[in-house]
């Protein structure tokens, strides 16, 4: 008997980017609605324990609107007892555990990333092949970079489409067209707050949308959405 059902991308207004770009793992999870999400991302990254990381992260929406991230090394134990000692309320937000290709499994190299203003940031699987090409453009026009990561070109990508005056959803296809490799990305704005924007190219592991009775929950993989809903849909490669 099917797990689970399978429900319209309309409902979660999947649009093709028109690249298909095109392995790698690790795990992606995010949520908006009325819940708290601290615990929604800690039990989600612990349900992808399974895929391997070497450091975690999560990024909210707090009360104030502000982006706030908090990372760890190491056991997502460690991420957890942090969001206990020193909570962050909000009820949308995105995490990740990492396994680290490009820069050493350190508190700074961990995901999520920011752009320069912190009014974005995203989470990443996979590996941007042209991150050295791109993070040269980018410093040329004055991006500050904070991490040694291939990962970290994407949210200042975006950051240069916004500032030429695109949409978010625009400036997020234009950011996927340039990576070559394969992705799974997840990004978060606090100008679009109550969204979460995802977009997968190539097989960089699974993004699975998931529709909840009260918003939306997205992760590399069941375990992490099946306490919440059963109805998903997925991500094919080339979708945002
Ligand atoms: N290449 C990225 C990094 O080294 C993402 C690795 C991953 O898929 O966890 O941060």
């Amino acid at each position: 008997m099917s797990t689970h059902q399978v429900f319209s991308n309309a409902d979660a207004c999947i649009i093709n980017i028109g690249y298909t770009g095109e392995i790698s793992v690790c795990g992606i999870i995010g949520y908006t609605g009325s819940m708290q999400v601290p615990s929604i991302l800690t039990d989600g990254l612990t349900n992808l324990e399974y895929r391997g990381y070497d450091s975690s992260g999560v990024a909210i929406i707090d009360t104030s609107g502000d982006i706030v991230v908090r990372k760890s090394t190491g056991k997502l134990v460690e991420l957890i007892l942090s969001l206990q000692s020193d909570p962050i309320q909000g009820t949308t937000g995105i995490g990740h555990t990492r396994w680290a290709t490009h820069g050493e499994p350190n508190h700074t190299n961990a995901h999520p990333h920011v752009d320069c203003s912190s009014s974005l940031t995203v989470v990443h699987n996979g590996i941007v092949e042209n991150y050295r090409q791109i993070k040269d453009e980018l410093l040329s026009q004055g991006h500050i970079f904070k991490s040694d990561t291939d990962s970290e070109v994407i949210p200042h990508l975006i950051e240069t489409g916004l500032s030429d005056g695109l949409t978010l959803d625009k400036s997020i296809k234009n950011a996927a067209m340039k990576l070559r490799g394969a992705h799974a990305v997840v990004i978060m704005s606090k100008d679009n707050p109550n969204h979460i924007f995802a977009f997968k190219l190539g097989n960089a592991g699974g993004i699975v949308i998931g529709k909840t009775s009260d918003g939306m929950i997205l992760a590399s993989d069941l375990p992490a959405v099946m306490p919440y809903t059963h109805q998903v849909s997925y991500l094919e490669p080339g979708e945002l």
